[in-house]
C-alpha cells in the first residue's frame, strides 16, 4: 500500500508539473501561431519557399498546441458531465471513424449486443477511451490486421467480485478491443498505463493515451485488464458499471451519482 501511495503522489506531482509547463507553453505557442498566420496573409505574393517556411511554423505550432491540449486534459483529471450514455450509439460512431480514417489494410469487426445497458457517465470521455484503444490497435499493426470490438451486458456476481478487488456485484458492460498486432512483452505491459510512457517514435506517441483511458475508466467506477502475446496481438477488456436500461434513472436521481467513483 505504501508504494501505491508514493506512486499516487508521484503521479500527482507529475500532473501538476505537466499542467504548469503546458500552460506556459500555450502562452508561448499562441503568438507564434498567429504571427505565422498573419505573415502568410500579409504576404500573399511571397515566393513559394518563404510561404512554405511560414506554413512549417504554423503546422508545428499547431502540433505543439494539440499536444499541450492533451497534456492539460490529462492533468486536469476527469470530472466530466454525467448523463445516461447509450453505448450502442457510441460503438456505431467508433465504427464509422475507423472505417473512414484507418488504412484499408485494417479490418474491423464489431460484435455489439443489440440492447446494451446504459452507462452513467461522460459520453465524450467514453468516446475518447474507445478511440485511444483503437488507435493503439491500429499503431500496433503497421502492415495491417484485424481489430475486433465486442461489448456485452455482464452481471458480476459475488464469486467474481471476491476474486477481483476492483469489481462489485451488479450490472456491467464488458468491452473488448482486440488486435492482431505486434503485442507486448510483460515489462512493457507493466508500464503502459504510466503517463508519458511510450515506445513510439518522437512525434508519434505522447504516452498519454492509456493513462487517460485508465483515468476515464476509473472515474466511471470501472476497471481494465490486458492480455498480450508478442507477435500475436493484444486484448484490452474494459468493464464499466452499467444500469439496466429499464431502470434508467431520472435526472434527479443522477445527482446521486455525482462525485461517485473517485
Ligand atoms: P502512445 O500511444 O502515445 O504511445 P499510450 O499510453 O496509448 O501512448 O500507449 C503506451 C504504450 O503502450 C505504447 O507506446 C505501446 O508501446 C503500448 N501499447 C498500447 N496499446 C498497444 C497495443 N494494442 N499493442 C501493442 N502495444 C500497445
Amino acid at each position: 500500500l505504501e508504494t501505491q501511495v508514493l506512486r499516487a503522489q508521484r503521479l500527482e506531482s507529475i500532473g501538476t508539473l505537466a499542467s504548469g509547463i503546458a500552460h506556459d507553453l500555450n502562452n508561448i505557442l499562441t503568438p507564434i501561431l498567429t504571427t505565422a498566420q498573419l505573415l502568410q496573409m500579409k504576404m500573399p505574393d511571397a515566393d513559394e519557399r518563404n510561404q512554405q517556411m511560414l506554413k512549417t511554423i504554423e503546422n508545428n505550432s499547431k502540433r505543439g498546441a494539440a499536444l499541450v491540449k492533451q497534456v492539460l486534459q490529462f492533468a486536469r483529471g476527469i470530472d466530466g458531465q454525467r448523463t445516461v450514455v447509450q453505448m450502442n450509439h457510441l460503438f456505431s460512431e467508433i465504427q464509422q471513424i475507423v472505417q473512414e480514417t484507418f488504412p484499408k489494410s485494417i479490418e474491423l469487426t464489431e460484435h455489439i449486443q443489440p440492447e446494451l445497458w446504459a452507462v452513467i457517465g461522460d459520453a465524450t470521455h467514453l468516446h475518447q477511451l474507445l478511440i485511444n484503444l483503437v488507435v493503439n490497435a491500429r499503431d500496433a499493426m503497421p502492415k495491417g490486421g484485424h481489430i475486433g470490438i465486442s461489448a456485452e451486458n455482464l452481471l458480476i456476481d459475488e464469486d467474481y467480485a471476491r476474486m477481483n478487488l476492483d469489481a462489485h456485484v451488479g450490472p456491467y458492460i464488458a468491452i473488448t478491443v482486440a488486435d492482431t498486432g505486434m503485442g507486448m512483452r510483460s515489462e512493457i505491459i507493466d508500464r503502459i498505463f504510466e503517463p508519458f510512457f511510450t515506445t513510439k517514435e518522437i512525434g508519434k506517441g505522447t504516452g498519454l493515451g492509456l493513462s487517460t483511458a485508465k483515468g476515464i475508466i476509473q472515474s466511471h467506477g470501472g476497471f481494465v485488464t490486458v492480455t498480450s502475446q508478442v507477435g500475436k496481438g493484444t486484448e484490452f477488456k474494459v468493464y464499466l458499471p452499467a444500469v439496466e436500461v429499464a431502470k434508467t434513472p431520472l435526472v434527479e436521481d443522477l445527482e446521486l451519482f455525482k462525485g461517485n467513483g473517485e
